[in-house]
């Protein structure tokens, strides 16, 4: 009778344990992987949709883990945010940026996108990076947070976004159309730029739903004069499709996957000029 109650509880235990020491490792792997230069900053570029010329570009995060390997952000970066490790990989790719901000077309119409977690607007802790990282390096061009519609909303302040806007920052709300809280994002984030999630272009003539939202998305942007920008444009024909709807910006593997920052400016060299 008691030695169940017992097992029961050293079970439970046992559990909790398992669960605090994988926690611990995976915040301490993260760490492990800054100190030891594990994560990489690759950019893909966004092309102008009229004459195809590189008109940004966003920056995305690799993490070559010894250990493990090639690990997708798609599965470090929810696990981040889950356990507040997100704001130090963001650190990292804006001091990787500055580092190489010579590489970029040295221009206020080249944009610069940066994946941000809605979490670090809490208490303008964003302010307070890019005020130590982004500001000082006065780069010349345009910076452009994303911020996805899978976050929390509560977690952004009007004034941070206030801030933001007034310091010229672009706001940009990623993978639009895919939360559950579309609208209330664009009341909140008041954004530059709306990204067409992946999944709206591949419905481009294939599903008749999504072909419709992507419409809607689109016509909506126009109505209130927000920039749009299509990702996962992945052949002609959704690209054409995209160009004569009036989306301006487009991204994706039919013009460039995302690439080391070191290659970019052979990429930018060889790619389509005006
Ligand atoms: P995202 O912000 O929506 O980024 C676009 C994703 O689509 C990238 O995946 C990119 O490689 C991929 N992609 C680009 N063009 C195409 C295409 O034509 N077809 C297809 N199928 N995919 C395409 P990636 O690099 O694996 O990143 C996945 C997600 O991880 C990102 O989605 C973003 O939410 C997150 N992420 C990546 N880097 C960072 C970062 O530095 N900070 C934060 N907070 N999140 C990041
Ligand atoms: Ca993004
Ligand atoms: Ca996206
Ligand atoms: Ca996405």
């Amino acid at each position: 009778q008691l030695p169940l109650a017992l097992i029961l509880s050293m079970l439970i235990g046992y559990i909790a344990w398992l669960a605090t020491a994988n926690r611990m490792s995976f915040s301490w792997e993260i760490n492990l992987g800054l100190a030891s230069h594990e994560f990489e900053v690759f950019c893909q570029p966004l092309v102008s949709a009229r004459n195809l010329q590189c008109v940004g570009v966003e920056l995305l995060l690799r993490w070559n883990n010894p250990r493990q390997g090639w690990i997708s952000p798609d599965v470090f970066i929810p696990l981040a945010e889950q356990q507040n490790l997100i704001a130090p990989l963001t650190r990292y790719v804006l001091e990787e940026t500055v580092r190489h901000l010579d590489i970029f077309p040295k221009s206020r119409d080249f944009h610069i996108g940066i994946n941000v977690a809605a979490s670090h607007f809490h208490e303008g802790e964003i302010i307070a990076d890019l005020r130590r990282y982004w500001f000082p390096a006065q780069a010349p061009q345009k910076l452009t947070l994303e911020l996805t519609e899978r976050d929390a909303l509560p977690d952004v302040d009007h004034r941070v976004v206030r801030d933001l806007h007034r310091m010229g920052v672009n706001l940009a709300i990623d993978d639009f159309g895919t939360g559950q809280s579309s609208l209330a994002y664009l009341e909140t984030l008041n954004p530059n730029v709306l990204k067409i999630d992946k999944s709206f272009t591949a419905a481009i003539g294939t599903d008749a739903v999504n072909s419709t939202v992507t419409d809607i998305i689109i016509a909506l942007a126009q109505r209130l004069g927000i920039d749009l920008v299509a990702e996962g444009v992945e052949t002609p024909q959704q690209a054409e499709y995209l160009r004569s709807h009036g989306v301006n910006v487009l991204q994706g593997y039919l013009f460039a996957r995302p690439m080391p920052l070191s290659e970019f400016p052979r990429w930018l060299r060889g790619s389509t000029r005006p």
